[in-house]
């Protein structure tokens, strides 16, 4: 029952009720019914762990059942990440298990036909628990002529709320579809587009992000005119209109500024580092990208995500003995990326699944064939590129229990070598599996040979890179950095890259006043009373241990501020962390990540719209494929609160 999986759980975290609630909701395995099959994360960890093996062993050097488990147990080392953690082995919901999806592409018509298509499709995908992203630049601006009754077009914004309104219709057990809409900069609707969800509970079912070109880039900073066209980059446009390069900019700076969107996406970056890409004329281009950005993909392709624990790796954390393990590291990396390539598999078993549901349902075959088909696509697109997402979290945890400062120098070097090293790890592991499994089918060489992250990676391990061209690599692309949202509350450590939110902060409790021993903190609007405590950031609390100081003492603001400032976290939280040196950091790791980095730079509330335009404009320079600004408070409905702030 749930209130045994909540008590077990409890037990479980230690007491930990928000990653309980999340695991118990979202992630044990249960029935249409809402029967609950499993009580702990133990029972989920076996089921994964035995579905795994069970690919392992149509392998040569099979990992065990048990080795399977002890890597992926107690979230300590290798987390396969939502979809893959709730589909694998779950035979009451016919889902995937990627976590990504993009579809569409770029040179498909742009009737209302195909729009609609589009709008099935996506549905479709994010009923089977995938988040969403596709590109609008195909669609013709507002007023172009149509030879129909409508005469002209209504441009990008009504499909941006129709793709919106779908998203938010479909419920995937406890969550809702995350979609992703993206437009090139050359579109000559940007502008509307960027200003969509200005508009209060507009589109709220979307995150935008623009495309963005190294010439607007060029542009902006010159000050020049930029000329933009429908079809987009087209050298004989249909329609053109020239503007101000830096007014389209301010208008996205102050977007970002005001609500947190459009995020932005370095298009030239994306497209020039990205490996997939060298295979484009076998429809590998890359088009857009899943809901928070990790994950740039081609039509009809799809990324499975699994999160390495970083903290798990530092031996005597926050001692001055403290040490990275990276022997151990670079031997799970590559048991992680040799998972994700099971995964590969088990989805090839799901997606075989999903198409003879569909074929047993007694619809007619018409209603029946886009379906059909977008999962055919998909299931060729997965066996063709057998793409991997590995990722990582817990960088902030790491960085401090080495006694490193998220943002200085030094931790910017160490995360830096970190990468590099899982990166090298994980194509080493990848290159082993094509010795033994064979190479991802369209592997070529010569054709990627001079890609920069390819370079990158041959000029620091010449062997690898020559073992790789004469036998292949099983994946074409293998890694990324997610948000890894609730993946990281249930490791209890910070989440992707990101540094600590809020080492210690308060939670409010609703008490009956006139129960014994009650303490009431807060009396609310309608004359409920809640109990404040502090909680601790999970590892905050660790560092406390270990300095053997008190952690169930009921602290003062002013002892706490005091015990922040001792600890490692000091000035390293999103909140305080230096900005300008998180967006080097980012383009520091993005030189070893193949796909992308999902991450937020969060500012305070009275931040400036030049520190904005600075920030974006840094990212590209270093190197980043995305950047997206929060400022403190900018968006309702989002978990900030400056009351619960140190
Ligand atoms: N995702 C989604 N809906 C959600 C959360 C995530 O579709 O509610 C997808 C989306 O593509 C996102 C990716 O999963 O970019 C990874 O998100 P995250 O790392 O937060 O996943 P988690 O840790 O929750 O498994």
């Amino acid at each position: 029952s749930y209130e045994e999986a909540n008590r077990y759980t409890l037990e479980y975290f230690k007491g930990d009720d928000l990653a309980t609630r999340v695991w118990v909701n979202k992630y044990a395995l249960k029935d249409s019914q809402g029967k609950i099959y499993e009580r702990t994360p133990d029972d989920m960890h076996w089921r994964i762990a035995s579905e795994i093996a069970r690919v392992e062993a149509k392998y040569p050097d099979a990992l065990s059942k048990q080795q399977i488990f002890d890597l992926i147990k107690n979230f300590q080392y290798i987390i396969p990440q939502g979809s893959p953690m709730t589909g694998i082995g779950n035979d009451f919901q016919i889902a995937s298990l990627s976590n990504c999806f993009v579809i569409g592409n770029g040179t498909q018509s742009d009737s209302y036909g195909s729009i609609m298509k589009i709008d099935e499709e996506q549905v479709q995908l994010m009923k089977r628990r995938g988040g969403v992203g596709h590109d609008l630049s195909h669609i013709r601006p507002k007023g172009s002529a149509v030879k129909n009754s409508a005469l002209t077009s209504t441009g990008l914004v009504p499909f941006m709320e129709r793709y919106s309104n779908s998203t938010r219709e479909v419920a995937q057990d406890g969550r809702r579809g995350a979609l992703m809409l993206s437009v090139s900069i050359n579109h000559p609707d940007a502008e509307d587009f960027i200003d969509a969800k200005l508009e209060q509970g507009k589109i709220t079912g979307a995150n935008i992000s623009v495309r963005i070109d190294d010439a607007f880039m060029e542009a902006v900073r010159q000050d020049k005119e930029y000329t933009q066209k429908y079809p987009v980059f087209s050298s004989n446009p249909k329609f053109s209109k020239t503007i101000k390069a830096r007014e389209l900019w301010n208008k996205i700076v102050h977007n970002a500024w005001k609500s947190a969107e459009p995020g932005i996406l370095f298009w030239d970056t994306i497209q020039k580092e990205s490996v997939p890409d060298c295979y484009a004329d076998l429809g590998f281009e890359t088009v857009s990208t899943n809901p928070c950005g990790e994950i740039p993909l081609c039509p009809y392709d799809s990324c499975r995500l699994l999160a390495i624990n970083l903290y798990s790796y530092v031996k005597n954390p926050f001692t001055p003995e403290a040490e990275f393990d990276f022997e151990l590291f670079k031997e799970h990396v590559g048991y992680a990326q040799r998972m994700m390539d099971d995964i590969i598999d088990l989805e090839t078993e799901k997606i075989q699944t999903i198409l003879e549901k569909i074929d047993s349902d007694p619809e007619g075959d018409s209603i029946k064939s886009t379906e059909r088909t977008l999962w055919e696509k998909i299931q060729a697109k997965t066996l063709e590129g057998r793409r991997t997402g590995v990722g990582i979290t817990a960088e902030g945890d790491m960085l401090a229990a080495l006694n490193l400062k998220y943002g200085s120098e030094e931790a910017v070097k160490f995360s830096t070598l970190v990468h590099k090293t899982l990166a090298l790890a994980a194509y080493r592991s990848s290159v082993e599996m094509a010795k033994q499994r064979g190479a991802f089918p369209v592997y070529d060489a010569t054709k990627e040979m001079s890609n920069p992250f390819i370079q990158r990676l041959r000029q620091s391990d010449p062997a690898l890179y020559e073992e790789m061209v004469q036998h292949g690599r099983r994946n074409i692309a293998l890694l990324t950095i997610a948000p890894t949202g609730s993946t990281s509350l249930m490791s209890q450590t910070t989440s992707g890259i990101e540094p600590v939110f809020l080492p210690v902060y308060k939670r409010r409790r609703k008490v009956n006043p006139n129960d014994k021993d009650v303490r009431v903190d807060f009396v609310d609007e309608v004359g409920d009373s809640w109990e404040e405590y502090i909680v601790f950031h999970h590892h905050f609390k660790t560092w406390m241990k270990v300095n053997g100081i008190d952690t169930d003492k009921n602290y003062s603001q002013d002892e706490i501020n005091e015990l922040i400032e001792k600890s490692p976290y000091h000035q390293a939280t999103s909140n305080d962390v230096d900005w300008l040196s998180k967006v080097k950091m980012q383009g520091a790791i993005q030189k070893w990540v193949d796909h992308s980095i999902s991450v937020t730079i969060n500012v305070p509330h009275d931040a400036t719209e030049k520190l904005v335009d600075e920030l974006y404009l840094k990212a590209w320079e270093v190197g980043c494929k995305g950047v997206t600004v929060y400022r403190d408070g900018s968006r309702s409905g989002v978990l900030v609160s400056t009351q619960e702030k140190k």
